[in-house]
């Protein structure tokens, strides 16, 4: 029955019925999480034989006679450039292969921009009055930690079901050139699972910025990383719209192996135009004289072709799929008819985004600590730590066991419902 057309009575009864159920899950002494967006061991383990299929001196030689043990190719081994431009299906001369994680690279593109500007800047970034940035929401922390930490102006924007909310995006990149930029997840965006719709692309590839030096920072992590690898989502070409356009200067693109291979220890790539990455290169070669090309070939080694790549994410999927459907089912049997929560249903990347009634998701997170399972920080989601509506929480299907995922999301469930008739009961 939904909770919102109950009596005060049946709410009581109802309140003391959850809360005895609470009660045993807390005696239990459990200590779950359902916080980490990471793979799990098995995953992991899909990747091992990368660890040693560089092992000889006489295999560190590239396509042109280079030694990848020496110094050297800033711009990623050339072997590595083929195997990402065929993945991705951006050129070569677009791509970067750097180090082992996407987010230093966000993380140094913003960097770079504030200390020296970007391809049609002005002056740098540090130099404006105030820089602002889009943060559609819910989104990812890690984006939104990055232009906080550099002092921008954090501004949600709401995520719909095909991408953020394009009137509200337009309307605020035309009139304000302190807008320097937008974080996008644009395939199974983090934490919602949604690929942005061809129309979303075309109006940010197309749309009239004030900033004349603006930015979207296309994180496309989850690229590859379909559920249903025979029916995935398909994200339209950033590239290909903004070219034609008259604004390829204005797309990052960044993407890494850290869920194809293993985090940490994986290739991360930056895609751009031309004219940005002779810029980027420049500023680059001071930093670095260059990344870990035997890493590189050991990913090369390793796949061989796009073709085997796709192959390998299948086998991800095989692993996790039962997981994100466990999960998904477990929410519909206990949450659905109380009318206290909906969820998203991806059909790829990383996580579940959870909607608890409005203004519960924080007393949900204490609940669910005290009973000992662990959700990820309530409101992370959002800038600046703050969602508006106290609803949203991302759930991480992958790392936990099959039976600890298991045993959380009955926790949540329960603690929703409970969180739910609190409210309901107090109005
Ligand atoms: N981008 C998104 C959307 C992510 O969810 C994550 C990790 O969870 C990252 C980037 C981190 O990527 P990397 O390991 O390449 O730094």
């Amino acid at each position: 029955m939904n909770y919102n057309s109950m009596t005060r009575e049946q709410l009581s009864a109802l309140y003391t019925q959850l809360q005895a159920k609470y009660d045993e899950a807390c005696a239990k002494g459990l200590s779950l999480d359902l916080s980490r967006g990471k793979p799990c061991a098995e995953q992991l383990n899909l990747s091992d034989a990368i660890l040693t299929c560089v092992n000889k001196r006489s295999e560190t030689k590239g396509v042109k006679g280079f030694d990848y043990r020496n110094y050297g190719i800033l711009d990623g081994i050339p072997e590595a450039k083929a195997l990402f431009s065929q993945l991705l299906n951006i050129p070569e001369n677009r791509l970067i292969v750097a180090g082992n994680s996407s987010l230093n690279l966000m993380y140094d593109a913003l960097s770079r921009a504030m200390l020296y500007g970007v391809v049609g800047s002005e002056r740098p970034w540090c130099r404006e009055q105030k820089v602002k940035f889009l943060c559609p929401s819910p989104g990812y922390d890690r984006h939104f930690a990055v232009t906080e930490s550099l002092g921008f102006e954090l501004i949600p924007v709401k995520m719909t079901a095909t991408g953020p909310d394009m009137n509200e995006v337009e309307a605020l990149v035309s009139a304000d050139a302190e807008i320097k930029g937008i974080w996008c997840c644009p395939k199974y965006s983090n934490p919602d699972g949604i690929t942005y719709s061809d129309e979303t692309v075309e109006r940010l590839a197309s749309m009239k910025t004030a900033a004349p030096d603006f930015r979207i920072m296309w994180d496309n992590a989850y690229c590859i990383h379909d559920l249903y690898p025979d029916e995935p989502d398909v994200l339209a070409d950033i590239f290909e719209a903004a070219e034609r356009h008259g604004h390829i200067d204005r797309v990052f693109y960044f993407a890494s192996t850290s869920k194809i291979t293993h985090p940490g220890a994986g290739v991360a790539v930056l895609a751009a135009s031309e004219a940005n990455i002779k810029q980027i290169l420049k500023i680059m070669g001071i930093q670095t004289i260059g990344f870990d090309k035997l890493n590189q070939l050991r990913h090369v080694n390793y796949f061989g072709s796009a073709e085997n790549v796709m192959k390998h994410m299948r086998a991800h999927a095989e692993i996790i799929r039962p997981r994100f459907e466990r999960v998904e089912q477990i929410l519909d049997e206990e949450l659905t008819e109380t009318g206290v929560a909906t969820w998203t249903h991806p059909r790829g990347g990383y996580f579940i985004s959870f909607f608890a009634q409005k203004g519960t998701a924080k007393r949900i997170y204490q609940l669910c600590r005290d009973a000992g399972v662990v959700l990820t920080n309530v409101g992370a989601t959002y800038p600046y730590g703050n969602d508006p509506d106290d609803s949203n929480i991302r759930i991480a299907p992958t790392y936990p066991s099959f039976e600890q995922m298991e045993a959380a999301t009955y926790i949540l469930t329960l603690c929703t419902k409970l969180a739910a008739v609190e409210q309901l009961l107090n109005q």
